[in-house]
């Protein structure tokens, strides 16, 4: 069940974007400036809002983002001062002024790990930068450990409507060997709090497949998750990118390089988790996420993003679009701040995307709901799914992947548990095999 990981299980499957980041390029930067310079037109998209909160209180060993376990105080808010400049900036270029939020994602990194004042100051500026009469979601994540019962309704009184925690596990042993900060102790702390509190959605987070996981201390995890009663919960596979430290055992080959279960084992485990939480009253909501029936959770931030919206990226190393044009900022820390500091915007690489990337991009990130609507890709791009990914989706069914109707595009079971590895069929030929980085 069980076995050491080689370099060949290293690497994302999970896809977040299209096309790649590789093709991402500093001399397309100029066309996002190009974009915030014009008026936005009759009817733009829907905005959203994302913000790194890059600090954390311990790297996870599976991690891949760009944090900081070192930061003081000082530096932290010298950080969220460049983030409320950044806001402050796109604010006032023609394409965004004047535009309410449609949705905001606090994300990290640990966005629970700053302080209420400090949370309370950010906010402040943020919605003098921008309207949120309009906001249909406030979306937020938490580590637990970082979580105060004042830091709760902090949270809730700035207008959060979903909180996410990330458990990941229920068994200590599990979350110690992994490298995560909290303990079980801590999850079930904070809990009443946020229960308390009455958040219109709470989401917990859980991870299929960290090191150490066994069939038993699985089902326990699934079943203490459930006793949780939480409005959505999304389970990820564990996946080994490059720069992370297990990576870095492999790649080093160590003797104790870990042993991971089979990518088949951590499906299984996905499944057992998706049928409890079935039993338990839960439907799903996409390949990751099931949603307690009868609650009306919602994510408006993926959907939203799903399906083309613009959204600004603040904070370092982040990823924003608007009106096609995906681009990233700088992960360097100096850079970042140091850039805002001068007035400009921190931004490393871009790319004006075709109609038929965005058509790709679309395609592929709706069908890791599940199923795709025809309708909707006739009315947007004018074309017939089936025609345009004719070889892909033939092989989906075949595969028994898929089922395809003239009126709808389901995924079967099977392939919900792996729809990231099927995604590659749709990308046009430059683009597979590319690494997304
Ligand atoms: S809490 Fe999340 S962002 Fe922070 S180190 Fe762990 S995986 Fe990375």
């Amino acid at each position: 069940m069980t076995e050491r990981a080689t370099e060949s299980d290293l690497g994302n499957v999970f896809v977040s974007n299209y096309p790649p980041y590789s093709r991402w390029e500093p001399d397309q930067v100029p066309a996002l400036h190009e974009v915030l310079g014009a008026a936005p037109g009759p009817e733009p998209p829907d905005l959203g809002l994302y913000l790194h909160i890059p600090f954390c209180r311990k790297r996870c060993k599976f991690c891949y983002f760009r944090v900081y376990t070192d930061k003081n105080s000082k530096e932290v808010e010298r950080y969220l001062d460049g983030l409320a400049r950044e806001i402050e900036s796109y604010a006032a270029q023609p394409y965004l002024a004047g535009r309410p939020l449609h949705f905001v994602y606090f994300g990290g990194g640990t966005p629970s790990f700053i302080s209420p004042k400090q949370l309370l100051g950010l906010v402040v500026r943020m919605k003098d930068a921008f309207s949120w009469s309009e906001l249909d979601e406030v979306a937020f994540e938490c580590e637990p450990g970082t979580l105060t019962e004042a830091k709760v309704h902090a949270i809730k009184d700035i207008g959060v409507t979903r909180l996410s925690l990330g458990l990941e596990h229920m068994n200590d042993a599990i979350l110690r060997e992994n490298g995560r900060a909290h303990t079980t102790k801590e999850i079930h702390r904070c809990m009443p709090w946020i229960r308390d509190a009455a958040f219109q959605q709470v989401n917990v987070d859980l991870i299929a497949g960290m090191l150490g996981e066994t069939w038993d201390l699985w089902r326990d995890t699934v079943q203490q998750t459930i006793d949780l009663d939480p409005d959505s919960i999304t389970v990820y596979q564990m996946e080994l990118p490059y720069n992370t430290v297990y990576a870095k055992k492999i790649l080093d080959g160590d003797d104790d390089a870990p042993l991971f279960a089979s990518w088949q084992t951590r499906r299984d485990w996905h499944a057992y988790a998706f049928e409890e939480f079935a039993k338990a009253g839960f439907e799903p909501s996409s390949a990751y996420t099931v949603k307690k029936k009868g609650r009306g959770a919602r994510f408006t931030y993926r959907d939203a993003l799903w399906r083309g919206a613009d959204m600004m990226a603040t904070g370092v190393s982040s990823f924003g679009h608007l009106r096609g044009v995906h681009y990233q900022n700088t992960s360097s820390w100096d850079a970042y701040l140091e850039t805002l500091e001068r007035g400009s915007f921190p931004i490393d690489r871009a790319l004006e995307t075709s109609p038929k990337e965005r058509l790709i991009r679309e395609t592929i990130l709706q069908l890791k709901l599940g199923h795709l609507d025809p309708s909707y890709f006739r009315d947007k791009f004018g074309v017939e799914l089936t025609d345009e990914f004719g070889s892909a989706f033939s092989e989906l069914e075949r595969d028994r992947m898929a089922t395809i109707h003239s009126d709808t595009i389901r995924l079967t079971q099977q392939g919900l548990l792996q729809v990231d590895s099927l995604l590659p069929a749709f990308y046009e030929p430059q683009n597979r095999g590319v690494a997304y980085v």
